[in-house]
């Protein structure tokens, strides 16, 4: 028999995010403002399990729910008897709160083993299913981490399953396409992206949950170690809101105006990004290397840098020179000066603060390389670009990690884009990408050469090595990053650290993050968040071949069958021309985005693909290669054509590192429009034709 243990979590209603939920002081979220639902893919997660136990046919099976959350989260329970689970247990303790992923994982896989103990009678036949993310975090990294933690396969994005033989076979989403697989052994973890089954709860089911005794357990009956703030590995170093779009969601009434404006955008590209590169912070310099000992102008935040230039202003008005000058007088006259500005301690912590010049963590900067159909991954080539920028303020070296069978030659890549060490993993057995066999390779690698930091692009692949990477390697991680810093925290002694800023809450607030007891700094970043590098071909590299100690037993998932989705689908192109489920059709869709991308690309001299929302490939309009957002690929090209795309946030997630959008919709209420620079209230039928026409006729004026 297999039973089945789903995790559900309570999260903050992200649809219904007012102004007043922030805290205009402290720029933080105030979560009784909120009210609280059940996280959407955890529902689907229930009807999967259900789904799975229906086809598995054996009615003795139980589903239990899991949930860790304050004692008020007991409601996302009763939600799941009322529809399919037999038991429900809620993990609540106020010594697990406010923990990151790392502090959630780890206590949710000591509840699991300890279900298994008490409710499973120790069968270890189990499925544990869980939403790929919840909308608070959207980090995916805790059924992974879980996963890692329990020492189980893991099937990540999973959409449908199939029951053949005695097993399940799943279908997941993977770069760029699709794979059936299935766990090589179980008990095994499926996260789920999406299934479209609801389940919906009957009268007297509802009247059964609600009176149901839930199983509660605190972190005494579990024993996990790290738990809550103190054993969480990373730190939120503040919170704030994203600021308005800086789109210009500017409406437009005729074709004729907006073919003008694509003539004009396309002939001026990247005007926006260089007026941004001009706006950001100056590059991260050590404090050694600073011509002034007082220069702290590389603190985390503004504040913390202003405190630091008005202490340094007064320290230089009193003659001192140097820390070295901080004498008993010195320090009793500044506090003296400060404290109507600065509390006492603050004051005394930033003067030992100037002592601190040394950085806090040592080795070298790291990217994970992650293969495409035809080579790298272009996110892997942004982030070696990065890095390289990264370690060149930290005064060390750039190193890759380059796993796989047969993939020496993409090295010189690398070493184009600004690596200087390339680690080469080479075994037949990682040819495919399979979680435990990478983890195994990568992670001994990461061990024996203590980088800083290790960036992984935040594709589905790099969303589940890192989290097992980081879970058994003990290091924070912070995914989905759309920036990355050095600076320094002098109060509390972190040098050269790695910020990591990233969305969260549906993209509602932004979060800087650092890692916090661990010996490397992780994270994951969105493609197209940074720019790729100009290949220079002359830099000259060293490879360090290690060795691969993976063997077939290190292999998790047996994959029957991968579909690419495309065989040459160029998503780096400079525009892409995306249609929605609002094309109706298949025919529609090649009619009209084909026809737009073929007069673009013919006549205005640029390179042009098409895209898709998730719905239209969903549809059948076209390939799961073309599909852009959050389990699509995300793309950041100089124009962005939505055609009857409404703009969900999991779309907008994927272009909004597009120079220029422009939509097509026929509802004027269309999220997208707030989302984008220009904008049509039209059929795309009607639109589409006649832009291709205007395009013609004013690009041939302008010859
Ligand atoms: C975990 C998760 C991950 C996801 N990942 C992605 C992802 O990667 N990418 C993605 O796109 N989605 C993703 N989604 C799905 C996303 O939430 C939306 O469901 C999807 O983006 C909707 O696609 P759409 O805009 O084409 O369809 P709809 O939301 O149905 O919108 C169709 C639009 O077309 C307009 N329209 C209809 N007829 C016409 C016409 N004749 N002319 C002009 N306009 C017309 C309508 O007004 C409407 O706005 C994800 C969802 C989840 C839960």
């Amino acid at each position: 028999m297999v039973n089945y243990i789903v995790l559900v979590k309570q999260v903050p209603d992200v649809n219904q995010i007012t102004d007043n939920a922030f805290d205009t002081e402290t720029g933080t979220l105030i979560r009784s403002r909120l009210s609280n639902v059940i996280n959407e893919l955890d529902t689907r997660a229930l009807a999967f399990a259900n789904d799975m136990r229906n086809k598995a046919g054996d009615k003795n099976a139980k589903i239990v729910a899991l949930s860790m959350g304050p004692p008020m989260a007991e409601e996302v329970l009763r939600y799941s008897l009322s529809r399919c689970a037999d038991k429900a247990v809620l993990l609540t303790d106020r010594a697990l709160g406010g923990a990151d992923t790392w502090a959630t994982a780890n206590p949710l896989a000591h509840s699991i083993r300890r279900i298994v103990k008490d409710i499973f009678s120790g069968n270890r036949n189990y499925y544990v299913i869980a939403g790929m993310q919840s909308v608070d975090g959207d980090t995916a990294q805790v059924p992974v981490q879980i996963a890692e933690q329990l020492r189980v396969p893991c099937v990540t994005y999973a959409t449908h399953n199939s029951y053949d033989d005695g097993r399940f076979i799943f279908t997941r989403i993977t770069s760029g396409g699709s794979q059936m697989v299935s766990p090589k052994q179980i008990p095994a973890m499926i996260t789920i992206a999406d299934f479209e089954y609801p389940l919906f709860a009957g009268f007297k089911r509802t009247r059964w949950a609600r009176n149901f005794e839930l199983i509660r357990w605190s972190n005494d009956d579990i024993q996990a170690p790290y738990t809550g703030i103190k054993g969480s590995k990373t730190r939120v170093l503040r919170v704030f809101p994203p600021g308005k779009t800086a789109r210009k969601r500017k409406r437009i009434e005729d074709v004729s105006s907006l073919a003008k404006i694509v003539i004009e955008e396309l002939a001026n590209p990247s005007h926006h990004k260089e007026k941004e590169k001009a706006a950001r912070r100056k590059e991260y310099i050590l404090p050694r290397k600073r011509s002034d000992c007082f220069d702290r102008s590389y603190e985390a935040t503004e504040k913390e840098i202003d405190d630091f230039n008005f202490l340094a202003e007064k320290l230089r008005q009193q003659g001192v020179k140097s820390p070295d000058d901080f004498s008993d007088t010195v320090k009793s006259k500044i506090i003296k000066d400060c404290q109507d500005k600065l509390h006492k301690k603050t004051i005394q912590d930033m003067l030992d603060g100037f002592r601190n010049t040394e950085p806090s963590y040592q080795g070298q900067v790291w990217v994970i390389a992650e293969r495409a159909q035809n080579g790298l991954h272009s996110g892997t080539l942004e982030l070696t670009g990065k890095a390289r920028k990264l370690a060149d303020s930290l005064d060390t070296e750039v190193g890759v990690v380059l796993a796989g069978s047969n993939v020496e030659k993409l090295s010189s890549e690398l070493f184009a884009a600004g690596a200087d060490k390339v680690y080469l993993i080479e075994s037949p057995l990682l040819g495919k990408f399979d979680p435990w066999a990478y983890h195994k390779a990568v992670s001994a690698c990461i061990k024996d050469y203590k980088p800083q930091i290790v960036l992984f692009a935040a594709t589905p692949l790099g969303r589940v090595l890192a989290p097992m990477i980081s879970s058994g390697t003990g290091c924070g991680l912070t995914a989905d990053c759309t920036g990355l810093e050095i600076r320094d925290s002098s109060r509390r002694e972190q040098i050269g650290i790695l910020m990591q800023t990233r969305p969260a809450l549906g993209g509602n607030i932004m979060a800087t993050i650092c890692t916090k007891d661990s010996n490397s700094q992780m994270a994951t970043v969105r493609p197209g968040v940074f720019d790729k590098p100009e290949p220079d071909y002359s830099r000259k590299g060293e490879i360090i071949r290690y060795k691969a100690d993976v063997s077939d037993d290190d292999i998790s998932l047996e994959i029957i069958s991968t579909e690419s989705g495309g065989a040459k689908v160029n998503l780096n192109a400079d525009v892409i021309v995306s249609g929605g489920k609002g094309m109706q059709n298949r025919d529609n869709y090649e009619m009209l985005v084909g026809k737009l991308c073929d007069f673009i690309r013919d006549n205005l001299k640029v390179s042009v693909e098409r895209g898709a929302s998730r719905a239209a490939v969903e549809q059948g309009f076209v390939d799961r290669g073309h599909q852009v957002g959050q389990t699509g690929t995300t793309v950041g090209p100089e124009m962005y054509f939505a055609l009857g795309i409404s703009g969900a946030i999991q779309h907008i997630i994927g272009i909004s590192n597009s120079e220029t959008i422009i939509a097509v919709n026929s509802d004027p209420e269309a999220p997208i429009f707030s989302n984008c620079d220009y904008y049509i209230v039209a059929n795309v039928e009607e639109v589409v034709p006649e832009l291709a026409e205007e395009l013609s006729k004013q690009n041939t004026i302008q010859v």
